[in-house]
This record gives C-alpha cells, structure tokens and sequence, in this order.
C-alpha cells in the first residue's frame, strides 16, 4: 500500500444533480483526503486535452460536448491506495454495469453521461493534475 493522488471530477451531469457534498462524503468515508478542490467549466478545447487519449474514440466529440456543456468539480484525493479506491467507489464505467451502491450506479445517467472522473494509474493521475492544478492550488 502506498499514499497516492488521483485526479477526481464530478462531470457536469452529476454538478447539476446537487451531489457534490454526498461525492466528498462517500470519499471521505473511505480515507480519502480532498486536497485540493475547484469548481470550473472547460471550454471545448480544454475538454478535448484532457480526453486527448481518446482523441480517435467514435464518442470523441460527443463526450468532450458534454464535458463543456457546464460546470464539472476537480478534486484532488490523497491515500492509501487513492487511485483504485476513488475507482471502487465510482463502479463501472456504464452506470448499468456498476455494482450497486456506486457513485455512478447511484448518480450516473448513462454510459458516457457517467458523472465522475477517475484517473486510471499514477502517470495518467500526474497528467491530469498537473494539467488542471498549479502547484500552489495543492496542499497535502
Ligand atoms: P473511465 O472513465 O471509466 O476510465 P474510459 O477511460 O474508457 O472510462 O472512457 C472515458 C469516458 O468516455 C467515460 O468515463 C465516459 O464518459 C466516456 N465513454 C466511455 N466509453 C463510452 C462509449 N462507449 N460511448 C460513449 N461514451 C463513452
Ligand atoms: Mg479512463
């Protein structure tokens, strides 16, 4: 076990379902330390940097639409293990296919309106803070 970050995010479906205080708790409650939060909107651009892997997926530009469509929440979590737990608690990525009691069981909307980000291993959770963080906007 070793003490990890992960990038989180709550996408904007789930910012205007209102869960953003019950997504801190749920993490909280399973060791997870928000060290760093903000509450953004990604132009359509940013959307598309941030996703860049997917860049040649058929849901490319459909996803990054949404991903601007309004307001997503970042989170930075620290912990044990951060990484596979913050994925734990988020469940599948098609809401239909996560075990009961996930965040995006209980709050996604469909397969890519899927509510949360996670990063999926310590260089993609390095990217992705450092792409939407500065340095002094992280305090551990
Ligand atoms: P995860 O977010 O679970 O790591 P991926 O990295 O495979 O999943 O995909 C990134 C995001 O792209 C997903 O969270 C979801 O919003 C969207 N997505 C994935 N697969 C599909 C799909 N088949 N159709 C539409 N959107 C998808
Ligand atoms: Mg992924």
């Amino acid at each position: 076990m070793a003490i990890e970050r992960t990038l989180a995010m709550i996408k904007p479906d789930c910012v205007k379902k209102g869960v953003i205080g019950e997504t801190l708790r749920v993490a909280e409650e399973a060791g997870l330390t928000p060290i760093a939060i903000k509450r953004t909107r990604f132009s359509r651009q940013q959307a598309e940097g941030f996703y860049a892997v997917h860049r040649e997926r058929p849901f490319f530009g459909d996803l990054t639409a949404f991903m601007s469509e309004g307001p997503v929440v970042l989170i930075v979590f620290e912990g044990e293990d951060a990484i596979a737990t913050w994925r734990r608690l988020l469940g599948a990525t098609n809401p239909i296919e996560a075990d009961e009691g996930t965040l995006r069981k209980r709050f996604g909307t469909n397969i890519e309106r899927n509510g949360f980000h996670g990063s999926d291993a310590p260089e993609t959770a390095a990217f992705e803070i450092s792409y939407l963080f500065a340095g002094l906007e992280v305090h551990p």
